[in-house]
């Protein structure tokens, strides 16, 4: 009976000092003592898109346990072409370490279906150049793992193209090759001729040039802050892999080799490891959909 009563005291004592010492931070911290409980902040994003974090004095942010400096005091949240639908609990620092969470509302997109014709020899692989494709694999993967370096970047990004630039298009469909399903389309097709430059979209350095099976001649360029830009189906590569770059420096020639019905580019973007429309970032980043209560 006498441990009940000093337990019960004891308990009491506990709450009592808690809540004055949140009382005390609320009246100088309140943002950090409302961030304690479910966040009331959301913000959606479809699959293959990003949202922003823009409050003043942001200095940080996280997302999937990993923490990376903000841009301008702005936090970008990219989510991939095929990350589960869902809630994910986001992060933002301010300046003096206090912290702010809010929900990532990752919503399915159900993207359009596109029937192509190609080679047979692009979607029934022989067992070369399966291998030549898990060649390729093995160097573009740790490209798109990379994190480190500060964003040599602003937004918007550059347009990949001297104007007039068409659109770029198929950020995601769902593809059918020959009758058969295969990956959704991770990057965004430009129609134009072989032969024009093909600019980088940042400063950043040649992370790798190589002849890839299925996209042919292709540029990765590194941007820092786990950004990467690629450029495939080149008739000719005008860099070299290390070679650091300044935003419009040419890469390389549009062409169509590889798995390409015809010449156009094709480019894609790589943001922390998520697959983006890339046109996203060519747009006025105030259009990107932001937390808010
Ligand atoms: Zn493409």
């Amino acid at each position: 009976m006498r441990n009940k009563i000093e337990a019960d005291l004891a308990r009491a004592t506990a709450r009592i000092f808690g809540m004055g010492w949140i009382f005390l931070l609320s009246l100088w911290m309140a943002p950090v003592v409302f961030a304690q409980g479910p966040s009331s902040l959301k913000v959606e994003a479809d699959q293959g898109t990003l949202a922003r974090w823009s409050e003043e004095g942001t200095v940080s942010c996280g997302m999937d346990g990993r923490t990376w400096a903000a841009l301008e005091e702005t936090c970008w949240y990219p989510v991939d072409l095929q990350r589960k639908p869902g809630w994910v609990e986001i992060a933002r620092w301010k300046r003096g370490q206090t912290i702010e969470t809010a929900w990532l509302v990752v919503k399915e997109k159900e993207y359009p279906l596109q029937e192509i014709e190609i080679d047979d020899r692009y979607v029934h692989l022989s067992a070369e150049d399966l291998a030549h494709h898990y060649r390729d694999q093995s160097e573009i993967k740790p490209i798109f793992r990379r994190r480190r370096g500060a964003a040599q970047f602003t937004l918007p990004l550059a347009q990949p193209l001297n104007p007039p630039v068409p659109e770029g298009r198929y950020f995601g469909v769902r593809r059918v090759f020959n009758g058969e399903p295969k990956n959704p389309h991770t990057g965004s097709d430009y129609a134009v001729g072989a032969g024009n430059p093909v600019k980088t979209v940042a400063d950043g350095t040649v992370a790798l040039t190589a002849e890839n099976f299925f996209g042919g001649n292709s540029v990765f360029v590194y941007h820092g802050d786990g950004l990467v830009s690629m450029y495939l189906h080149l008739s000719e590569i005008t860099v070299e892999k290390g070679q650091v770059l300044a935003q419009g420096d040419v890469v390389g020639k549009v062409g169509a080799t590889g798995r390409a019905t015809g010449p156009h580019l094709h480019l894609g973007l790589r943001w922390k490891g998520a697959r983006i429309e890339p046109n996203l970032l060519f747009g006025s980043p105030e259009a990107v959909p932001a937390v808010s209560p």
